[in-house]
């Protein structure tokens, strides 16, 4: 520390800088040695950088699945969310995730609900029919079977 010394740097606005934080070996503050202004410029903009959030989705936005286009607007909107910086890469991995586990899942629900209605079609032909139903048939639609 050199006592009372001060940058000998100009602000922007006219005035006489009055830091005392004089870089060693200069006789200016750290904005005002040379290339001062744009190291200044790049700390802030890191320090932006460092300090923008990623806030993620608003609970608003986030309608329940209930169709394969829920699923679609979901993933479109994690999509945007990532090109805007409002969800991180791993964010947007686990909203991806979840929404593939959700089509899974709904798949599964319509394959049974499918086989199920063709099944209960099978046994209302068979029974209007009257005949004995074909073993075939009655072993693989028996419900131990199918699921
Ligand atoms: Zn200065």
């Amino acid at each position: 520390m050199e006592g009372q010394e001060k940058c000998a740097g100009v602000k922007l606005d006219g005035e006489q800088c009055t830091s005392p934080f004089v870089v060693t070996g200069t006789r200016y503050c750290s904005a005002h040695q040379p290339g001062g202004r744009q190291e200044m410029q790049r700390r802030g903009l890191m320090g932006a950088l460092a300090s923008r959030r990623s806030n993620g989705l608003d609970p608003d936005e986030l309608e329940e699945l209930e169709t394969h286009e829920d699923a679609k607007r979901r993933l479109d909107l994690i999509g945007q969310a990532v090109l805007t910086g409002r969800l991180r890469d791993g964010q947007a991995n686990a909203a991806v995730r979840s929404v593939e586990a959700w089509l899974r899942a709904e798949g599964e629900r319509l394959t049974v609900a499918v086989v199920e209605d063709l099944r209960r079609q099978v046994e209302a032909f068979c029974s209007e029919c009257g005949r004995p139903r074909p073993p075939c048939i009655g072993s693989f639609f028996d419900r131990g079977n199918v699921r």
